[in-house]
């Protein structure tokens, strides 16, 4: 049976640009997804916010797949949490564009807490499974200890959605404790779904792609790659001063950060001036943006990844890195623990001082020194997004089946 589907990613486009503020592994998963259940024949529309006057209604980035921008008085340019205050009118949005195009859909998969409002806004107009992804939990991340501060109305909003949703796609078995123990999540609604990673693109030998210029500058230096949209819950401060702490010791490592939303930007200001403060100017190259499809001639072209984040809830970057062959350093966060094998395809680095950090990059470099990129590979082969896309499919199903249908009436109350 095909499948109708209305993923909602209401305030982060899928076709934005990779690595800035808002835009990251979300879009990579939703653009992964909806491609691939497109190919099974499925129906996706992926309804999103338009940002300008001009922005194209309907865009069809592949086959079976729709990205529907909603217009909506007020919400073009407001910052992100305020689209709380237009969720009506986005599921008004959302009704207008089903009548006029006569779909009726099977699923509401919502991503964010964000989306997960407007996804039960419409789920009320529209009575049909609702699912949702966090993709990060505000309690997670307050947590965390980055100086962290969230709209006060998230945590209570995350609870809300899920202990309602009819599924709630948990991508490791840590997410779905969290989600358990921080949101109040009830355990049989949960499915573990992880993300997954396109292993013909990510490969050590795909394309004849030459690694990126901006990467190596000096043959005799040994290259960490950091890879992320410039938020401090990503640790970049972590990695530089690790780093720094390797270079004071007599080892030679660059390092070269891809993302952030440029030099104008005070995110971007702000790592400069780390970098101004330890002394490191010479060894950091800030690259900016990376278009996604251009991802693996980084990850292939650095010696080790490095990912010092304090809270991830997935970290597509770690599976990428070791997809492309190349080993990994990394903070016991989101996947890492589970895929990184130490002394195959990487360490990990308990999350604390620069000088533990520096250690185990030295390990994670001389690791990459005798590394078997297709044994590194090897080690990710089970997240191909076809199959992380027939697990999806398969939760979907189990919801959808009519018995569940009637139960799932007495979730339809308005609440958020
Ligand atoms: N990315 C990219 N270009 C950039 C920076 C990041 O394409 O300039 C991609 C990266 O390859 C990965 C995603 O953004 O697919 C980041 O996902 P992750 O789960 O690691 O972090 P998130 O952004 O979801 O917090």
């Amino acid at each position: 049976m095909s499948l109708r589907i209305a993923m909602l990613s209401i305030h982060s486009s899928p076709l934005g640009r990779m690595g800035t503020r808002d835009t990251g592994g979300m879009s990579v998963y939703l653009q992964e997804l909806a491609r691939e259940m497109g190919s099974r024949g499925h129906f996706v529309d992926i309804f999103t916010r338009a940002t300008a006057k001009e922005t194209e209604p309907v865009v069809k980035p592949f086959p079976n797949v729709r990205v529907v921008s909603l217009h909506v008085r007020g919400a073009e340019k407001a910052p992100k949490t305020a689209l709380y205050d237009h969720a009506e009118a986005f599921a008004a949005a959302m009704t207008d564009f089903c009548r006029e195009t006569a779909i009726e859909y099977d699923l509401i998969h919502s991503n964010y807490w964000l989306s997960g409002v407007v996804g039960s806004r419409f789920a009320m107009l529209h009575p049909c499974p609702h699912f949702i992804t966090f993709h990060t939990l505000g309690a997670a991340k307050m947590t965390s200890r980055s100086g962290h501060t969230e709209d006060s109305r998230r945590v209570d909003v995350e609870a809300e959605l899920a202990a309602r949703c009819d599924g709630v796609i948990a991508p490791t078995a840590a997410e779905r404790l969290r989600l358990i123990s921080l949101c109040g999540a009830r355990s049989e609604t949960i499915h573990v779904v992880p993300c997954g990673v396109n292993l013909k693109r990510f490969a050590p030998d795909a394309g004849d792609d030459a690694p990126a210029e901006e990467l190596r500058k000096d043959p005799g230096r040994a290259v960490l790659l950091g890879v992320g949209r410039f938020d401090p819950m990503k640790g970049i401060q972590r990695l530089l001063a690790g780093v720094a702490c390797l270079n004071a010791a007599g080892a030679a490592v660059d390092l070269v950060l891809v993302g952030g939303d440029g030099p104008g930007s005070p995110e971007h200001r702000r790592v400069r001036r780390q970098v101004r403060g330890l002394g490191m100017d010479e060894r950091v190259r800030i690259v900016g943006s990376v278009d996604h499809r251009k991802m693996p001639s980084y990850y292939r072209g650095a010696d080790a990844v490095g990912v010092a984040s304090r809270y991830e809830s997935f970290g597509l970057v770690v599976l990428e890195a070791l997809a492309c062959g190349t080993p990994v350093v990394s903070t016991p966060v989101g996947v890492a623990p589970e895929v990184i094998r130490p002394g195959v395809n990487g360490y990990l680095a308990a999350a604390g001082d620069a000088e533990s950090l520096a250690q185990t990059i030295a390990r994670t470099l001389r690791l990459a020194r005798e590394r078997d990129p297709l044994q590194i590979h090897a080690t990710v082969s089970e997240f191909d997004w076809s199959r992380v896309a027939s697990l999806l499919l398969d939760a979907y199903r189990k919801s959808i089946d009519p018995t569940h249908r009637h139960k799932m009436g007495k979730h339809r109350e308005p609440a958020i």
